[in-house]
């Protein structure tokens, strides 16, 4: 079994950054990613990264390898299937091989839920998107609809509707009851948004590009874009089976991205912080990678 001071699980912008840091305090450190590059692939354009000010996720991804693989570190595209809790560490198996860390960083991520349906996947960056808070400004004065009816779907219409000329929500209950109050408000005060309750996307139209959705197998609604804002689920499996705690699927941590459980932390997406964007992920990675950097000085 291979051993090592630290292994992170996870290869997007909070394990990256995590790896960048911790290569740098020299630390014994090992990378196990499913995904190089991790859901900021997905991204056709990343404009709110500070340096870049129009990049796609890809190139902003392979910067992001390139220049920790400078550094000599060793990223494994493996996935992790188990961990258990051992006295001075961790054990990990992967797909592959069995690991053994004092300390892990754990950045797996979310994935956004999908609507499941036909073309969704083909339509992503033409049409599709999972994150307004990234790809509001590319429809200034085009049509959009937002499908979901959570605080998240009704915050990224409010987004939208600082650039779009129209708004519609796509939701279907008859009215919203999962979103802040304020949001609600908020929402109906506006003159561009248009709820569209009752209502199911049956299927996504368009040949190089979304052009228009069916709504309840009835009636199509022409668009420019659609952003799924179904939810997301961090993917905090592995964490849970060892006793992390979690609130609301995702992993809580302190401000030294300390879980319950002595000697693993957590970054990124798969926290507690509100914000799920690179550039907290990225935050939080190197946040981690100086804590863990600081207890395995402590402990020598
Ligand atoms: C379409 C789209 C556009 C976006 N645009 C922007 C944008 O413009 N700006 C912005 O700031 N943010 C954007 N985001 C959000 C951004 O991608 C995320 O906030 C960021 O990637 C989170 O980084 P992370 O490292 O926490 O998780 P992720 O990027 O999800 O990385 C998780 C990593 O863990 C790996 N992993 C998971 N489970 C296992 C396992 N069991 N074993 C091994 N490896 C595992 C994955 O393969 C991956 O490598 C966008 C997201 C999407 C979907």
């Amino acid at each position: 079994m291979k051993n090592y001071d630290l292994i992170i699980i996870g290869a997007g912008p909070a394990g990256l950054t995590a790896a960048l840091y911790a290569a740098r305090y020299r630390i014994n450190l090992l990378v196990i990613g499913k995904i190089p590059g991790g859901l900021i692939n997905e991204a056709s354009k990343v404009c709110n990264f500070p340096s870049y000010e129009d990049i796609s996720g890809f190139e902003l991804s392979r910067k992001m390898i390139e220049q920790i693989k400078k550094l000599d570190v060793n990223i494994k595209n493996e996935e992790i299937l188990e961990i258990k809790k051992k006295e001075k560490g961790f054990e990990l198996t992967s797909n592959k091989e069995k690991y053994f860390a004092k300390k892990i960083i754990f950045a797996t991520g979310s994935e956004r839920k999908k609507l499941g349906i036909e073309k969704e996947k083909e339509f992503v960056g033409k049409g599709i998107s999972y994150c307004a808070t990234c790809d509001a400004g590319f429809y200034k004065n085009k049509i959009a609809g937002v499908v979901g009816g959570s605080d998240a779907a009704l915050t990224a219409a409010l987004l939208l509707a600082d650039f779009a000329k129209k708004v519609y929500i796509i939701y279907r209950k008859d009215k919203f009851f999962r979103g802040d109050k304020i949001w609600i408000e908020e929402v109906e005060k506006s003159n561009k948004i248009t709820p569209l309750f009752n209502s199911v996307i049956t299927k996504l139209i368009g040949k190089e590009k979304l052009k228009a959705v069916e709504i309840n197998k009835e009636k199509n609604l022409e668009l420019d874009g659609l952003f799924i804002e179904v939810g997301s689920l961090p993917n905090i499996e592995l964490a849970k089976e060892i006793g992390v705690k979690t609130e609301k699927k995702q992993i809580i941590v302190d401000n030294s991205q300390k879980t319950n459980i002595k000697g693993f932390f957590a970054a990124g997406d798969v926290t507690n912080n509100p914000l799920k964007q690179m550039i907290t992920a990225c935050g939080e990675g190197a946040v981690a990678a100086n804590s863990v950097y600081r207890e395995l000085i402590k402990e020598k």
